[in-house]
């Protein structure tokens, strides 16, 4: 059988653009493919669990669009399919009078992005979150929690119910292009199909390679490690509390995050990882590795980052440095309260020039879309992204 379209990837990207596909052609024979015996194990389920609003984008950019109008859509979402979520809103707090111009530059930076913010003063920032240190903060009502774990899960039933194959445990390994569609190898057989995309998350780059395309980017894997606050002391983070990010660091900076679930966690830090799925120091993949230290772009990141870097590997094994950055937000906090929580290991994009790659990107080939750059807000804008992908298909 030849499929109409075939998406290899069941993350949230993946299972969202397979629902957008059926949206806009009811009657093609569509299939999504994924390695694991799960769906959205990696990036999809180990992650904040926020519904993102979308101050820190730059306007105009992709990643700004998606997230304000994700953040809707995945608010509908929920609301239709009885999926546990909160509009609780979160606080980006500076916790000196330093960070003052980089929190107003935020502050600007959401006006742009058409969001409705609101600066506080310390004192109105602990009626939000009575535990928090700070001089001032910017409040976003419409940042909010949700389990994407539940919602890639509902994602698997809608696509059931529309008759798409859904096939788990299946590695894509070998892609060839013809000249009417691609054929791919995997370790179930070889699958074929008119139009194939790419959502293969922290594999991006290698799927398109093995299907003859220069990418001219690198995914090197950075995990993102939490700690969870012991239960007599989640009553210290009401709701979500951010730091100003560090303008030196492509990240967003440690946070304090209420899951859906009641638990807290904080995190996520970014050390790089010896393997693209290693959620601990001890998962080591030699061709991850090699493919990480080959790649002349990760020399010129390490050149620019060294020092950042290096007190992100100091904090992730010494807990007393973490510690320090979490008391930094709430100073109640102490050692015995934090215990080693799960991690994620985010994709990040980068150029052979040593750039970090940050809007969403795609790379678009006569048959094949290929998603080459989905990082957070991908999750809150995951039903975007889909649309925005198949609107891309001609
Ligand atoms: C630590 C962390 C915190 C984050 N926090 C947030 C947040 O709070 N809010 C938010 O909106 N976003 C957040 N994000 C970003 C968000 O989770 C990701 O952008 C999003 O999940 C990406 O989804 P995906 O489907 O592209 O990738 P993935 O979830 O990684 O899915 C890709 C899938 O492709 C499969 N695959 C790969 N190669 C093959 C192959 N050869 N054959 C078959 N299948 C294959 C994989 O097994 C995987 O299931 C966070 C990310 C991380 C890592």
């Amino acid at each position: 059988m030849i499929y109409d379209k075939l998406v290899i990837g069941g993350g949230v990207v993946g299972l969202a653009t397979a629902l957008a596909v059926k949206a806009k052609y009811p009657d093609e024979k569509l299939a999504v493919l994924e390695k694991e015996q799960d769906w959205a194990i990696h990036q999809s389920s180990r992650n904040s669990g926020v519904i993102h609003a979308g101050v820190y984008y730059k306007p105009g950019s992709r990643k700004a669009e998606f997230a304000r109008v994700g953040n809707a859509s995945m608010y509908a979402f929920c609301e239709k399919y009885d999926i546990p979520f909160e509009r609780c809103g979160k606080l980006i707090v500076a916790t000196s009078e330093m960070q003052l111009v980089s929190l107003k530059a935020l502050h600007e930076r959401a006006l742009l992005n058409g969001l409705n913010v609101s600066q506080l003063d310390a004192d109105q920032a602990r009626q939000i979150e009575p535990h928090v240190n700070c001089v001032a903060a910017l409040h976003i009502p419409s940042t909010g929690i949700v389990d994407y774990a539940a919602v890639a899960s509902k994602y698997v039933e809608l696509l059931k119910d529309e008759g798409v194959d859904l096939i788990l445990n299946c590695q894509v390994n070998g892609l060839r292009e013809h000249n009417w569609g691609y054929s791919l190898a995997t370790t179930q057989g070889v699958y074929q199909t008119k139009f194939l995309i790419s959502c293969a998350g922290l594999y991006t780059d290698r799927i398109a390679t093995n299907a003859g395309v220069d990418p001219e980017m690198k995914i090197i894997p950075f995990r993102g490690e939490y700690w969870h606050i012991t239960k007599e002391k989640r009553h210290l983070v009401k709701n979500l509390i951010y730091p100003v990010p560090n303008p030196n660091f492509p990240f967003l900076g440690v946070h304090m995050t209420r899951l859906i679930d009641g638990s807290v966690h904080a995190g996520p830090n970014a050390v790089l990882a010896f393997s693209r799925e290693g959620y601990n120091w001890g998962t080591i993949n030699v061709r991850d590795i090699f493919d990480t230290l080959s790649f002349p772009g990760f020399w010129k990141l390490a050149g620019s980052y060294m020092d950042e870097g290096l007190k992100e590997m100091y904090r992730s094994v010494v807990k007393s440095a973490f510690l320090k950055c979490i008391q930094e937000l709430i100073p109640e906090i102490q050692s015995k309260d934090l215990l080693r929580g799960v991690a994620g290991v985010r994709a990040q994009a980068l150029r052979p020039g040593g750039q970090l790659i940050d809007d969403f990107e795609l790379l678009e080939r006569e048959h094949a879309i290929f998603v080459l750059n989905a990082p957070s807000p991908a999750a809150t804008a995951s039903l975007e992204i889909g649309k925005y992908i198949v609107d891309t298909i001609n």
